[in-house]
């Protein structure tokens, strides 16, 4: 501080002196005092012109100067903090430069967009899987350029599900799977990856499973058949008749779980038409199911109620499944004793409503989003030897998808579970009469 002032104070003690000598040779002192003023301000107006002349070139580094006393101490903070900045900037730069280099060489396409679902970025990938040209639909909307139904549903609401899987817009034998997250402060970034092998590889394996399924279905009703007729074998001995009903068990296990895999790839097979189906009146089907558990609404454990004027447009053997599957588990993993409620109800939108509630064992929130899951069983489940497959809930999901319905399960583990199907209003039908096709479901 003391030098900055020294120079300052040194410059002053100049003019002075030069006053002095100019007085001495004019011996006027007051001219002398105005032209030594008048030299000393032009002198500071100068030093403030060249500082405002660097300030507004941009205080470039290479034309920085020297200047005295406190000037120059302005200068140097100055380009000291200037030189950090470049420093930085750098930095900032070559970060960008690696980030954008690493997101242009993934294999998935990758696409920024701004809060109104507009592209402000996209990747090469992006151009072959989606078709989006990451100069030319720079702030386009992106349902503009992939045009899917199912996409533009998905836009609306991306957080609700987890990804999409959709034909790509730019080759429709090509499978893409997309998905949607919140990035930074509101945007949103797009994946999409090329799933066909993967989704060839699933659709071979359904369709072995299918054509395995379907091949030991006649063989295994045979041994079931002969089995059968060995039991009521007299000649048979003791220990020869228990072998007979032990492997008689394991057939009817084999026998289910096929019918289970053919019943599964049957839904999945193909989507249904919203105009697609026959008439299935909902009491009737509800007997149906029960009686191919053994069971009827007459049982004590059994709170049935439908309504014999309402009919659904469907698959029978589908929705069948669905609601024999439903009340299958409502029993096994209850007690004994405990009861287990159906019911069908119309709500005010015309969809018909199927519950099945029981006061089981109830499902652990970790298993919840896994259940429908095929061959997904609960530890706890496999653990305590209950028979199943796995296949039940699977099949569930995806009839009930079929048909256009939506599924939800609520739980609470020691309090028992509810399976709530909706279907659309589309598959709604009112029967004329009771007496239109229906088999009263009491007598059952
Ligand atoms: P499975 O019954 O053959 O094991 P599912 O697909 O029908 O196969 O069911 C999957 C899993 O969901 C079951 O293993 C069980 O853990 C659980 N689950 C299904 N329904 C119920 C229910 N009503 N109460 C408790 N847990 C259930």
């Amino acid at each position: 501080m003391l030098k900055l002032l020294t120079s300052e104070i040194s410059a002053i003690i100049y003019a002075l002196i030069f006053w002095v000598f100019l007085t001495l040779i004019t011996g006027l002192w007051s001219i002398a005092l105005a032209l030594t003023m008048t030299g000393y301000v032009v002198w500071l107006y100068y030093r403030i012109y060249r500082l405002n002349q660097w300030l507004d070139n941009g205080t470039k580094t290479s034309q920085v100067y020297d200047d005295q006393g406190i000037f120059n101490q302005i200068i140097r903070h100055i380009y000291q903090q200037k030189k950090v900045y470049n420093k930085r900037k750098k930095r900032t730069k070559e970060i960008l430069r690696r980030l954008n280099t690493n997101i242009s060489a993934l294999p998935d396409a990758t696409v920024l967009l701004n809060d109104q679902m507009e592209i402000e970025w996209s990747n090469k990938p992006a151009h072959y899987l989606l078709g989006i040209n990451a100069r030319l639909d720079l702030g386009m909307h992106i349902g503009n350029l992939i045009r899917h139904p199912k996409f533009l549903r998905y836009l609306m609401a991306p957080e609700n599900n987890q990804h999409l899987e959709i034909d790509s817009p730019v080759d429709r034998q090509t499978t893409i799977q997309i998905k949607i997250v919140e990035f930074g402060k509101n945007q949103r970034l797009l994946t999409a990856r090329n799933i066909t092998d993967q989704k060839q590889i699933q659709e071979g394996l359904k369709s072995f499973i299918a054509n395995a399924s379907h091949e030991l279905k006649t063989p295994l009703t045979v041994i079931s058949g002969y089995l059968e007729m060995l039991q009521f074998d007299e000649q048979l001995g003791k220990h020869q008749q228990t072998s007979v009903k032990a492997a008689l068990q394991q057939s009817e296990r084999m026998k289910n779980l096929i019918e289970d895999l053919l019943l599964l790839s049957q839904v999945e097979s193909y989507q249904l038409q919203p105009s697609e189906g026959e008439t299935q009146p909902i009491c009737e089907l509800t007997a149906n199911s029960l009686g191919a558990l053994g069971k009827s609404c007459n049982d004590s454990l059994l709170d049935c109620s439908c309504d014999d004027t309402l009919a659904l447009n469907g698959v029978r053997a589908e929705i069948e499944g669905i609601l024999i599957n439903l009340v299958d588990n409502a029993f096994k993993y209850s007690p004994e004793d405990s009861p287990v409620t159906i019911r069908w109800t119309l709500n005010d939108r015309e969809e018909l409503i199927f519950e099945c509630i029981d006061q089981g064992r109830g499902i652990a929130e970790k298993d919840l989003e896994k259940i429908t899951d095929r061959y997904y069983r609960s530890p706890d489940v496999r653990g305590e030897q209950i028979k199943g497959s796995g296949l039940g809930l699977a099949i569930v999901k995806q009839a009930s998808a079929k048909h256009g319905a939506r599924l939800e399960i609520h739980s609470e583990p020691g309090e028992g579970s509810s399976f709530t199907i909706t279907f659309p209003s589309y598959r709604t039908i009112h029967l004329q009469s009771s007496s239109d096709n229906v088999v009263p479901i009491k007598s059952a």
